[in-house]
């Protein structure tokens, strides 16, 4: 670590994972120069003081001028739009890539705009917290994290090096996909967990007043877990379901199968069927364990450095 990968790179979107990227290339050197973009002053001004870019800009396109690697790291209902915005100052033969949760709706939103002799090349880190903004980032958030990226066909594959090389530098292992895969895998490793978690909170939040004061109280039987997914930032949220909708409805109709069928077996008492289920799961984590993806402690982020256990 400490080799400079880029000259100058560019960030789009100050927020939890623009911020992180910040941090990491201050931690290792990785670039000489790092520029900002976000939609507020306010944004912009808290970046430069916490000191994980060096400049920041009135606009995207002002910020991307120049820079060998541009990172779009802003909510994906609005790639699209701030890729046209940035496109034509883009430096020719540079590196275009994103963090957004969803991969197909994104490289349609953004890939009319990325002009001849840039290189574009999706990713997406499986990092993150429920926490967003400037001041939530952290540069060891990537560490012993997946990033997938999911070239284009026309991917050039120095250029891919070059990016893969980045996120190595941040921390990160990284591996490769189709888009589609992509948004298959996601639908079912992080966006239906997260919808259940919004639901079994929005269930409570519809319960009578003194119950839900008793839930607070007792919340550490499972309850406050989830609601830490349902903390994330409602914005994000609502663009992946958008963005993601085939793969996340085919999830979710396997999901209240499964659901009815549990139900079935405890309606009828079926201890058996039960007792199944319960064993094949607790596998699962075990595999989980065993991938390094989690500690064989199950205390679901109560510690600080745990936040990077949650991840979309
Ligand atoms: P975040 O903390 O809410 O930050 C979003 C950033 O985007 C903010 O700096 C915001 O600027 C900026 N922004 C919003 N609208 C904008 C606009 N119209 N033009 C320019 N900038 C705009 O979000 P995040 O968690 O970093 O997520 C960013 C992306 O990363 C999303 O695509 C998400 O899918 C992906 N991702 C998130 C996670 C996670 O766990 N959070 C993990 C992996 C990938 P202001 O602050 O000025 O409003």
């Amino acid at each position: 670590m400490g080799s400079l990968i880029f000259d100058k790179v560019a960030i789009i979107g100050l927020g939890l994972i623009g911020s992180s990227i910040g941090h990491a290339i201050k931690r290792s050197q990785l670039a000489r120069h790092v520029a900002g973009y976000a939609r507020t002053q306010k944004t912009r001004d808290t970046a430069l003081q916490i000191g994980f870019v060096d400049s920041v800009h009135d606009t995207a396109a002002d910020a991307v001028t120049g820079a060998d690697l541009t990172f779009v790291c802003v909510p994906v209902g609005i790639s699209g739009a701030v890729a046209q915005d940035l496109a034509p100052s883009l430096k020719p033969g540079s590196i275009i890539s994103d963090v957004g949760s969803v991969k197909q709706a994104v490289i349609e939103a953004m890939s009319p705009y990325i002009p001849e002799g840039v290189h574009f090349i999706p990713g997406h880190p499986i990092a993150g917290t429920e926490h967003s903004g400037p001041k939530a980032g952290f540069a060891t958030l990537f560490d012993n994290r997946w990033c997938i990226l999911t070239p284009l066909a026309e991917t050039d594959a120095e250029a891919l090096q070059k990016l893969t090389a980045f996120w190595q530098a941040c921390g990160s292992m990284v591996d490769t996909m189709s888009p589609d895969h992509h948004d298959k895998v996601l639908a079912i490793t992080s966006h239906l967990p997260q919808l259940i978690a919004y639901n079994i909170v929005g269930t409570v939040t519809e319960l009578e007043e003194d119950t839900q004061s008793e839930v607070t109280k007792f919340s550490a039987g499972g309850f406050r877990d989830f609601t830490r997914l349902a903390a994330s930032d409602p914005v994000m949220w609502r663009d992946i379901c958008i963005a993601n909708r085939d793969a996340i409805l085919e999830m979710l109709g396997r999901f209240t199968e499964d659901l009815t069928a549990l139900q079935r077996s405890i309606r009828r008492g079926d201890a058996e069927k039960l007792h199944d289920l319960f064993t094949r799961t607790r596998d699962m984590r075990a595999r989980i364990v065993e991938a390094g993806q989690e500690t064989p402690e199950v205390d679901f982020g109560r510690h600080i450095s745990d936040d990077t256990g949650v991840s979309d």
